[in-house]
């Protein structure tokens, strides 16, 4: 191996392996390095997203979405099936052989576009050196023209529920359950907490879910949190909102989760506990203490807009950096700064990053919420338009949930889109790219939409902002 590189990419999720992939394409000898082990022990790239998130994740949301289909709603659609069962450890190593098919899949880039992998921790020195501690073997030095730190992030602990990777665990090990486990509790209703509880709670579980804040899902806009809530509690998620945890105890194959919420102290007894109540950048063993890079009050790497850390040359993305938590925002800055060290001058555009719940339905959102939109003081006009009114909803026996489109009342332009409802993940990339193009309402509403399709319901929303819609009874709505 060389130990001189045009870039050097600490860390190949999707943030870092996409910015190692870009250099590589524009012609810069690029290395990537990551510690990550897999299952089996062996070295892997992908980072967090391919191994423990986004892509296990949705593989079990969506073999447990299909055995709920097929053991609750395929009768309703004239299909009989005798017995429905589970076979979790086949779920799992299904599960499994996805992930190690895409991670497989990074090092065939990695070798098609000419990057360097290399297995073991890297560690930023002063004047862009980096060392490579192997798995095994000794350290080396690497002298980089340029550094991009894409660390990622890990689960929040918090004192009163410690991981013990059995009875209570994080996301990566609620990927992991052998068994349907017949009463979980998860620690917050956010993401992971929705996705997570309910694969459990499809696959059978009783699912509690404690959650500190009185109010759910306050970064989505209210009228969705709203309809969301009540569908989440109708398919068995027992939300608790206002409870604060205060202790746990493993006792007999079981924890008993102490909370407190506005009647007083209370109990729930599990056979599972998932904490997730967040995620933090990670930094640990990155940084050498000459190394010029700052970070900020949260732990993250401090960069500007494009990205770029307190020392000349170096570069972060990802989780590790201010801004949501997600592969695709990752992504988006690893190709920016790529191709900046290249010479183009890209930017990432953060008003049109797109967040997902991959729940069913699906709640997916682009731009403003309409509270933000009225907080801000702006005139703005809503166009709404239901899935129970949506020809391909109700063939598909898919009805709940809406879209709802935000646009400036004096000037069209769309300011949100958001879709509580099936494949509202598919939905809003079209409100994405209408938003980077500028379009208004109008625009989207002369826009021709097949027919049947659940996207004709982001049409039909966007003409029902000016009362134009025509499969429903127009309620228009300005402020
Ligand atoms: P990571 O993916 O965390 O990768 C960082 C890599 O760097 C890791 O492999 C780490 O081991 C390595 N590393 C760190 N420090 C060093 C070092 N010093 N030396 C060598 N290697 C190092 N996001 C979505 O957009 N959509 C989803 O559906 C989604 N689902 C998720 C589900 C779950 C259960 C979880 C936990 C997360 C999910 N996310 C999702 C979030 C998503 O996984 C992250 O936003 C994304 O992985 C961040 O990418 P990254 O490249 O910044 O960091
Ligand atoms: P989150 O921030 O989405 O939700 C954490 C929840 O836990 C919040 O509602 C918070 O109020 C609550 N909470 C915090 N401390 C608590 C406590 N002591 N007791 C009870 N509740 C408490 O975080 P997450 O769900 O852990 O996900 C982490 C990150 O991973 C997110 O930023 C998300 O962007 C990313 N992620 C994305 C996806 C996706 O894009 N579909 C899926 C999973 C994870």
């Amino acid at each position: 191996m060389s130990d001189n590189f045009d870039v050097v990419v600490i860390g190949a999720g999707p943030a870092g392996y996409a910015a190692a992939i870009r250099c590589a394409q524009l012609g810069l000898n690029t290395a990537c390095i990551d510690k990550s082990l897999g299952k089996d022990g062996k070295p892997v790239f992908g980072g967090t997203c391919l191994n423990w998130g986004c892509i296990p994740s949705k593989a079990l949301l969506d073999a447990s979405h299909k055995y709920l289909d097929a053991k609750e709603h395929f009768a309703e659609i004239g299909i009989t099936v005798e017995s429905v069962g589970i076979d979790v450890p086949r779920m799992i190593a299904r599960k499994d052989k996805v992930v190690s098919g895409m991670t497989q899949g990074i090092a065939g880039l990695f070798k098609g576009n000419g990057v360097t992998g290399l297995a073991g921790t890297g560690k930023l020195l002063a004047n862009r050196r980096v060392e490579l501690c192997p798995h095994e073997g000794n350290a080396t030095i690497i002298q980089a023209e340029h550094v991009i730190l894409a660390p990622g992030s890990v689960p929040v602990e918090i004192p009163p529920t410690p991981i013990d990777g059995d009875r209570i665990v994080d996301s990566t090990g609620a990927l992991e359950f052998t068994e349907v486990p017949e009463r979980v509790s998860v620690i917050g209703a956010g993401v992971i907490g929705l996705e997570l509880g309910s694969v459990w709670s499809r696959l059978g579980s009783e699912v509690v879910v404690l959650e500190a804040l009185e109010e759910f899902l306050p970064m989505v806009d209210q009228r969705i949190a709203r309809d969301s809530l009540k569908i989440f509690k109708g398919q068995g998620l027992d939300i608790r909102l206002g409870t604060l945890v205060t202790g746990s105890e493993v006792r007999a194959g079981e924890v008993v989760v102490s909370y407190r919420d506005n009647v007083g102290e209370q109990t729930v007894t599990v056979d599972k506990l998932i904490v997730a109540v967040g995620r933090k950048p990670y930094t640990e063993e990155l940084l050498a203490p000459d190394s010029g890079i700052n970070l900020d009050e949260g732990g993250f790497v401090k960069v500007n807009d494009l990205c770029a850390t307190d020392a000349p040359d170096i570069y972060a993305v990802g989780d590790a950096v201010r801004g949501p938590m997600l592969a695709h925002k990752g992504t988006e800055e690893g190709v920016m700064v790529a191709e900046r060290i290249a010479g183009f001058k890209p930017l990432v555009n953060y008003e049109t990053v797109p967040s997902v719940i991959y729940t069913h339905p699906e709640i997916a959102w682009v731009g403003k919420t309409e509270q933000e939109v009225k907080t801000s003081g702006e005139s703005y006009a809503v166009g709404q338009f239901p899935f129970s009114a949506s020809g391909r909803a109700q063939a598909a026996n898919d009805t709940q949930g809406i879209v709802k489109v935000i646009a400036d009342a004096q000037t069209d332009r769309i300011l949100g889109v958001h879709v509580l409802g099936p494949q509202a993940s598919e939905i809003v990339a079209q409100a994405v790219i209408a938003m980077e193009f500028d379009a208004s309402a109008e625009d989207l509403g002369l826009t021709m939409f097949a027919h049947p399709t659940l996207s004709e319901a982001f049409h039909e929303a966007a003409l029902s902002v000016a009362g134009h819609a025509i499969h429903v009874v127009n309620r228009k709505k300005r402020n």
